[in-house]
């Protein structure tokens, strides 16, 4: 574990924004996790912020007075460069990142999903592809149900180890899928702080050169496509809202857009997006500051030098509040806001 002091967040976060931790704690294996939360107990720390690439944070510009556990496999880089995908059969790839039996992989909650992926495809494995490019660490992924073209990461895991802060010390536990009650972009390690995630298990599918080569060309396939839709140019914190999934909400929408409803069921998968939403309202563009609501893809808003954590807040709270007033209910944020 590498510590340090006063460390300014910007540099290690997705999003380049946050003021200084007191502590920045560097765990790259499992049991560096209880190296750090022993020495959280030894020098009475009260607060803990646990992160991966910081590629769902915002965190404020004040000053965090407390540790920053931040659980990334190899983290010499910053953030952004950490998250990109590399190539399948690359050195990294090589480099053996978790252990397999059979078709059970098992790897440090640290590690990139697209280091998860190449990991699995070189070892004739399939069923990940999906998140090819999303940028994050496999232990936040799981933490958020992360998701993309209609598949989310409960459907290929099999269980988790986790570190569960109590009082006084902590205990190990190991968690199977379905104790973990998944949900769209939300699951029991979101709803209970005391959880830390430290390494998963997946079950995926074994599969012939034919079908891992088409299961490669999805995967480039779609990280392809985030490079084109998605303002990667940018430093962001990824979709800022969830989509609306709630089917009163979905209804209240369709009654006052009626042309949506052909969306919902044949391109959204039942939900409505709210980079729609947000471009309909007459947000793309918006800009408060040096932060923006990126035009590329209206859910994210975009740092364009040195932004304002305020300012960020600031434009999701008007997003919000013209959400209330045309449909009548706040649309949920997705991001995870440290104040
Ligand atoms: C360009 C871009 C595109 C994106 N596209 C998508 C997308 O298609 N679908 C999608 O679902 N998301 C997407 N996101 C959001 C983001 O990639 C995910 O939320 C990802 O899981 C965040 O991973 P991270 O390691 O950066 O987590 P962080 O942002 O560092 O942390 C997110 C949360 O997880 C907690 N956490 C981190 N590690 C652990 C752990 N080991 N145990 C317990 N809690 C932990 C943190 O405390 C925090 O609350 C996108 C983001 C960006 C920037």
């Amino acid at each position: 574990m590498i510590i340090q002091k006063d460390f300014p967040l910007s540099q290690i976060l997705w999003y380049e924004i946050g003021g200084k931790a007191q502590y920045l704690l560097e765990v790259e294996k499992a049991e560096d996790v209880e190296e750090a939360l022993d020495f959280v107990e030894k020098n009475k720390i009260q607060r803990v912020l646990v992160v991966g690439l910081g590629s769902n944070i915002i965190i404020t510009d004040d000053y965090f007075q407390g540790a920053v556990i931040r659980i990334v496999q190899h983290q010499s880089c910053h953030s952004r460069e950490r998250g990109r995908p590399h190539e399948v059969h690359s050195a990294l790839v090589v480099n053996p990142l978790g252990t397999i039996k059979g078709e059970f992989i098992t790897v440090f909650a640290g590690t990139t999903l697209d280091n998860l992926i190449t990991f699995s495809l070189v070892n004739n494995l399939t069923g990940l592809e999906w998140a090819g490019g999303l940028p994050g660490t496999v232990g936040a992924g799981i933490r958020g149900n992360v998701g993309a073209f209609g598949k989310e990461i409960k459907d290929n895991l099999f269980s988790v180890d986790v570190i569960k802060r109590k009082n006084k010390g902590y205990i190990h536990k190991t968690l199977k899928k379905s104790d973990l009650h998944f949900s769209y972009r939300n699951s029991l390690v979101k709803e209970n702080k005391n959880l830390i995630i430290i390494s998963a298990t997946f079950k995926l599918q074994p599969a012939n050169p034919q079908t891992l080569a088409l299961v490669e060309k999805i995967y480039k396939t779609n990280i392809n496509y985030r490079e084109k839709h998605h303002p990667l140019e940018y430093p962001t914190c990824g979709s800022v809202f969830k989509n609306i999934s709630e089917s009163d909400h979905v209804q209240k929408i369709i009654s006052i857009w009626p042309d949506v409803k052909e969306l919902v069921n044949t391109k959204w998968h039942g939900k409505v997006s709210m980079g729609y939403i947000i471009g309909r309202l007459g947000f793309s563009g918006y800009r408060i500051g040096n932060m923006q609501v990126s035009q590329k893809h209206n859910n994210f808003i975009v740092n364009l030098g040195a932004g304002k954590a305020r300012d960020v807040i600031t434009i999701i709270k008007k997003i919000q509040n013209k959400v209330h007033e045309t449909f009548g209910f706040l649309p949920e944020v997705e991001v995870e806001i440290v104040k």
